[in-house]
């Protein structure tokens, strides 16, 4: 499935965008945005917002924009906007020639808020921000009107231009609406519409500005500015609607998007804030904001994830009100079965056993073939080369082992996994007792099949040694090992919930001959081992890396389950 077709999911806001098409609201339009502040990399909830955002406005016929909403310089750079754009385009969405920066109204934006303060609807004030939090009042008490709050019209108009001039020092004063202190909302009462912050370079703007318009006066007129009909955001933007509303209530712009808020996307064993993520990268806890245990769509795209499985996991989600968090299995759930269906097979040792074919001719090799997908015939074949001495996983060889053990144990037979079928003679052991090899004998009757009235219990996989390319292999497992690492009281930090075993590397892995070729970002099931991405970063021909994506099963549900 491709991001341009259609889904079905109904949800609560399409009901709603459907009734105002009925009403011919908004002119019958569906416009959407998608406003992300450059000051990180995008993770899994905002694939939560692009998916809502860009899947209606293709659904309905409408348009969705990218706007990035940057009025915060300190924190934003363009190597975000840059990721940002890259991670959205990669999800599958295309926001055509409508990619904005709120930075591109900054001139607006001045101009209507001159237009408040023309109609007694704003004013400078000096309290320091101290005091401003002072006069707020609190949930129950109402707040207290600033003195500065009944400035005439024209000292005010003075004030406010000298501050765009510098004139004034950062936190000295701030323009703010006037609405209401003694709301029950206390965004409501008198929100800071202009900070002053010199000294920083804006990305876009670089030293143009030394005032910054706050979010909750800048998203309304961005969104108008653009005719966007449905602004989608999250719940806790609820409280902050009357103020969307006011705004563009109180100000000469004739389009008003409506503000509808869902609940954000809380995935457990993770972490979503970017303030927290970004601690992650610059405290060295992961290797970058791509590093695949990261919950960012930059990592997850590193580990191996497609951009279907991720539409397919934030569709089955879906869209309300209530606030969750969403099994980390169920994520998973959606790459398994897209790689179940369409990544090609292929045998990888990761824990190397030596296996020598005593009755195999020295210096013969054949060439097998092997199905590339057991269900799917049209994904073709590939050539796996067997010969005298192979390799075998460490756990699949036993000296002993209980009857329902299925794989090789010494003196008893097992089925290489496209090839024959063999049996364990001898092992041989170094000084301390390690098992370093086996010695086997194979039956040449038995390539594909078994003859008549013998059974084999067990398959293995297993690599030609000679044949055989050295691989490092990563495996991730997940980054916390808390279910909700940043809602546990009792822990100090989130920190103390990293999970210490979330990477191993096997540097000594080895890989069949067919994956020299493998390109980077390529996945493939190992067979009986997991799913596993050519690493886009460290992967090099001579070294290949490979990440794995996923295990084959969900072992985290299990060990879960025994614990319940
Ligand atoms: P943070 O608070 O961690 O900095 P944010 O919400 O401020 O994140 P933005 O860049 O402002 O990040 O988000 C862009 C859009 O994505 C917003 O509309 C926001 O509501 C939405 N969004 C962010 N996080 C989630 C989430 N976890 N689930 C769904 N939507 C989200
Ligand atoms: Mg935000």
């Amino acid at each position: 499935m491709t991001a341009s077709e259609p889904r079905q999911s109904s949800n609560f806001i399409r009901q709603i965008i459907d009734e105002d098409l009925r009403q011919g609201r908004h002119g019958g339009r569906v416009h959407t945005r998608f406003p992300p502040e450059p000051n990180g990399y995008l993770h899994i909830g905002h694939a939560k917002s692009i998916c809502l955002n860009f899947g209606i406005a293709r659904d309905y016929g409408g348009l969705c924009n990218l706007r990035f909403d940057d009025t915060n310089p300190h924190k934003e750079n363009v190597e975000y906007v840059e990721a940002i754009k890259d991670d959205v385009r990669w999800l599958g969405f295309d926001w055509g020639d409508r990619l904005f920066y709120a930075s591109d109204y900054f001139d607006r934006l001045y101009h209507y808020a001159v237009e408040l303060i023309e109609a007694g609807k704003a004013y400078v004030c000096d309290l320091t921000p101290e005091q401003v939090r002072e006069y707020r009042g609190t949930l129950t008490e109402p707040g207290r009107e600033s003195p500065y709050r009944d400035r005439p019209v024209e000292e005010n108009l003075d004030l406010f231009r000298r501050m765009r001039e510098g004139e004034f020092e950062d936190g000295s004063r701030v323009l703010r609406a006037r609405i209401d202190m003694a709301s029950p909302n206390m965004n409501m009462r008198d929100p800071t519409l202009y900070r002053i912050r010199h000294g920083v370079i804006h990305h876009q703007t670089g030293e143009e500005w030394c005032i910054y318009p706050m979010y909750d006066f800048t998203h309304p007129i961005s969104d108008a500015l653009e005719g966007i009909t449905h602004s989608l955001c999250t719940l806790e933007f609820e409280d902050h609607r009357p103020l969307y509303d006011w705004v563009l209530d109180n100000i000469s712009i004739d389009c008003h998007p409506q503000q509808i808020e869902f609940s954000r996307l809380n995935l457990q064993y993770t972490v979503m804030s970017k303030r927290k993520l970004t601690q992650l990268v610059e405290e060295g806890y992961v290797s970058d904001w791509d590093d695949p245990r990261m919950p960012t769509i930059a990592g997850l795209r590193r580990r191996g994830y497609t951009p279907a499985s991720i539409r397919e996991f934030i569709d089955r989600i879906g869209v309300t009100k209530a606030d969750n968090s969403v099994e980390m299995g169920m994520l998973e759930a959606c790459i398994r079965e897209d790689l179940d269906a369409n990544a090609p097979r292929r045998m990888a040792v990761l824990h190397p056993l030596k296996v020598v074919i005593e009755n195999y001719p020295e210096g013969r090799e054949e060439i097998l073939s092997a199905p590339n997908h057991p269900k799917n015939e049209g994904m073709g074949s590939r050539e796996i080369p067997f010969g005298r001495e192979l390799y075998i996983d460490r756990a699949d060889f036993r000296r002993e082992a209980p009857r329902k053990y299925k794989r090789l144990v010494f003196g008893g037979e097992v089925r290489l996994r496209n090839a024959y079928v063999i049996r364990c003679d001898r092992v041989i052991e170094d000084d301390d007792g390690e098992i370093v090899e086996l010695r086997c004998s194979y039956d040449p009757a038995t390539l594909g099949a078994n003859p008549e009235g013998r059974k084999v219990k067990g398959v293995i996989h297993w690599v030609a040694a000679d044949r055989a390319l050295r691989a490092e292999v990563r495996l991730y497992d997940r980054l916390f090992s808390h279910p909700a690492p940043d809602a546990d009281r009792s822990a100090a930090s989130f920190l103390d919930h990293l999970n210490p075993d979330s990477l191993h590397t096997l540097s000594h892995a080895l890989v069949e001959p067919s994956l020299g070729q493998a390109a980077p970002g390529e996945r493939f099931q190992f067979e009986r081992e997991g799913y596993f991405c050519v690493d886009g970063i460290d992967s090099t021909p001579e070294n290949p890396v490979f990440n794995r994506v996923v295990t084959l099963r969900d072992s985290w549900a299990r060990m879960e389950q025994k614990r319940g």
